[in-house]
């Protein structure tokens, strides 16, 4: 039979456990098109049937797409037994999702952070042929000045010696602390700081601002998040 089981699709919605589950079916809570079924195992196409618990319509969806703006002091990762990580910051009605983080910031990195179930997006988003743009926002130590941009449109050598693809720096402010935008289409590990290293500067703030063509909602306050809309997805993909 074509669908996936009932008791499996519920479940996956987080309205209990495979036992829990299957104990609400047999005492006659659950409807499939409008008639009462006490057996789990039927097989349900969750988009085309209409089903009901306890009189309430469920609105099926197999993937969650999230934009947090990631505070300091959590780290990118879905568990940890120490460390807050970003998936603790979500509501249980989120978190039975099992979203992930697509990428890494650094502990001390705000900003956009994407958090989803779909592999696949996450994969291609980080795909290193696909050339993702990721937008920065950084304060700098020192005067940045022409030069640094002429550097990072060329490429700079980091410090394993891998040498950066050509990136696009916007000064906004060139001071004792300066204020930055950096446009890179890679990811390698701390990026951005290292980048600043190789000119002989130092980032003391840094906070992502876009990823591609998706930008961060700028209501977001810091550790807040709302599911992307239909078109901020269609961006990504
Ligand atoms: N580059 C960094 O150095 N850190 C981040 O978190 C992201 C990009």
């Amino acid at each position: 039979a074509k669908g996936k089981r009932l008791d499996k699709v519920l479940s996956n919605m987080g309205y209990g456990t495979r036992k829990e589950i299957k104990s609400i079916i047999k005492k006659g809570r659950v409807k499939v098109d409008h008639q009462v079924i006490k057996d789990s195992s039927m097989h349900v196409d969750p988009y085309e049937n209409h089903i009901e618990i306890d009189g309430m319509k469920l609105i099926y969806k197999e993937f969650i797409y999230i934009m947090m703006n990631k505070p300091q002091g959590v780290i990118s990762a879905s568990f940890d037994p120490k460390v807050e990580t970003v998936v603790d910051l979500l509501d249980h009605s989120y978190q039975i999702f099992k979203p992930f983080p697509v990428g890494r910031l650094d502990k001390d990195t705000e900003g956009l952070l994407i958090l989803t179930n779909d592999g696949k997006l996450s994969h291609d988003l980080l795909s290193p042929k696909k050339h993702v743009s990721k937008t920065y926002y950084a304060h700098i130590k020192g005067k940045v000045d022409q030069q640094d941009i002429l550097s990072f449109k060329e490429g700079v050598i980091l410090d394993d010696g891998y040498k950066t693809l050509p990136a696009e720096l916007n000064i906004i402010k060139s001071d004792e602390i300066s204020e930055i935008e950096l446009t890179i289409y890679e990811g390698k590990f701390h990026q951005v700081k290292r980048m600043f290293e190789a000119v002989d500067k130092k980032v003391i703030y840094l906070k992502r601002v876009a990823m591609g063509d998706l930008k961060l909602d700028q209501g977001l306050g810091l550790g807040e998040y709302r599911e992307l809309t239909q078109e901020e997805l269609g961006k990504l993909k």
